[in-house]
């Protein structure tokens, strides 16, 4: 498996799409500005957003028990799925159970993560998504390198090629609108069809046993209005205890994602339709384990807004594609570590560390903090290349001696003045590949200050 930084080279090498894709998210981080900016309080929201998720996670078995009961009082069917492989199991068996063999899938990242369409699709389930983005995403094969915007890294001219080629559309249209319509009537014939419809859930209640899914197209609604069963697939993570605490979480969500004031649609399910069924499917996979972590457990705030994605400039430069786990950005390299350490030990160095993420987490999490101790946990765990550590233990010994860096300041200004390029740049200095060093000053900072210090 190609690491995160060879999988961002690959990216890389098409430089005016990392150009676009960089400054696209940076556009959804401005909107995002503008919107928080508008909310006096926002900084208060952020610490009631933590709190409420923290004494969530805190009392997680009573509140869901308590959800549990709720939603079998509205009718609804409430099942548990330990892992994925039992989850995929129960979505599978309640599909069979009413001979459906054709599926409507609004945006989850859960049933991304627990490998749900390719498991359905075994077993000759037709799994159609309906989320714009994902549904693109569905056609090319390929999986979303963003958890808001899933088809973030495509253009408008990749879309119409496939279209053309899977819907039939006419060749070369790069039209937005009419990109949208052709996808509309595709997905209106899937909707009209569709037996079963499966959603996300981005929050859930306890005291009434409500699940709540926030969509921009409506194509939740559309799917569970149609089809005779509907099927909800929350993480244990969503649930919140009062209907009053949506208010804050509903306020942040779609501002700290898009910068919209909040998202187009906001339904609430609480009980199957007259003549249909609704379940609800309460999937650990892995969570309680991770809410074991005093370290990590504040990761299970999150609320997928996807702010830190857009505001990170490594995932900015470098794609979502390239982090190799089902959630990208900073929270997936702060998420995928717990899961194996061994396999994503790359992820928790794709960062700057400078700490934006956390800045603008609508929950508080401690993002780059968590980074920074997942690389000392991979350090110390001898998982990162010899050549690495060493460097690092070097590194670290010069930083810690004002002798040391003085004398290494010194012979290293010197030789950036004086040895001919291609000993400074050559296969062995990969930070040069794509780099170049500004000119070595005449003096180091140090001197500057003693002279100006002296002088005044
Ligand atoms: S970690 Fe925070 S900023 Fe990132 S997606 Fe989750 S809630 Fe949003």
């Amino acid at each position: 498996m190609m690491n995160h930084a060879a999988k961002a080279g690959k990216f890389l090498a098409d430089l005016k799409r990392a150009d676009w894709h960089d400054q696209t998210l940076w556009i959804m981080r401005k909107k995002r500005d503008k919107a928080v900016s508008c909310v006096p309080e926002w900084e208060e929201l952020r610490d009631k957003a933590s709190q409420i998720k923290e004494h969530v996670l805190s009392n997680l078995d009573a509140y869901l028990l308590q959800f549990e009961v709720e939603a079998v009082k509205n009718g609804a069917q409430v099942h548990w799925a330990f892992d994925s492989e039992s989850f995929n199991q129960k979505v599978y068996s309640i599909i069979n159970g009413y001979q459906a063999q054709k599926v409507v899938k609004s945006k989850s990242m859960l049933t991304e993560e627990c490998g749900l369409n390719p498991y359905l699709e075994d077993k000759g389930i037709e799994v159609v998504d309906t989320d714009l983005g994902e549904r693109i995403i569905q056609l090319r094969g390929e999986p979303p390198s963003h958890m808001v915007v899933p088809a973030i890294h495509l253009k408008k001219e990749e879309i119409g090629e496939l279209f053309h080629s899977k819907l039939g559309t006419e060749k070369g249209l790069a039209d937005a609108q009419k990109l949208t319509s052709a996808a509309r009537q595709h997905l209106r014939k899937k909707f009209l069809s569709a037996e079963v419809a499966i959603t996300g859930v981005n929050f859930s209640v306890a005291e009434t046993g409500t699940v709540v899914v926030c969509t921009n197209e409506g194509n939740a609604d559309m799917g569970v209005q149609i089809a005779p069963v509907q099927i909800h697939c929350m993480g244990i993570e969503k649930i919140l205890p009062r209907v009053e605490d949506l208010g804050i979480f509903i306020q942040m969500l779609a501002r700290n994602a898009t910068g919209q004031p909040i998202t187009t649609y906001t339904s609430h399910y609480q009980k199957p339709k007259p003549g249909g069924a609704m379940h609800i499917i309460i999937v650990d996979n892995g969570r309680s384990e991770h809410l074991g972590n005093s370290k990590y457990r504040d990761s299970l705030k999150c609320i997928r807004c996807g702010a830190c994605l857009n505001t990170c400039p490594v995932y900015r430069r470098s794609g979502g594609h390239s982090y190799n786990y089902v959630i990208s950005g900073p929270v997936g390299s702060i998420l995928s570590p717990i899961y194996s350490i061994n396999k994503y030990k790359d992820l928790p160095f794709a960062s700057s560390l400078c700490g934006s993420c956390t800045n603008v987490c609508p929950v508080k999490i401690n993002i780059h903090q968590q980074l920074y101790s997942w690389r000392q946990e991979i350090f110390e765990k001898r998982l990162i290349p010899t050549s690495k550590r060493y460097g690092f233990k070097f590194a670290g010994k010069i930083l810690a001696s004002s002798r040391y860096y003085n004398f290494f300041g010194k012979n290293i200004r010197w030789a950036l003045k004086h040895l001919p390029r291609k000993v400074l740049y050559h296969r062995i200095n990969i930070w040069g590949r794509c780099r170049e060093l500004p000119p070595a000053p005449d003096k180091t900072f140090n001197q500057w200050y003693q002279e100006n210090y002296k002088r005044n």
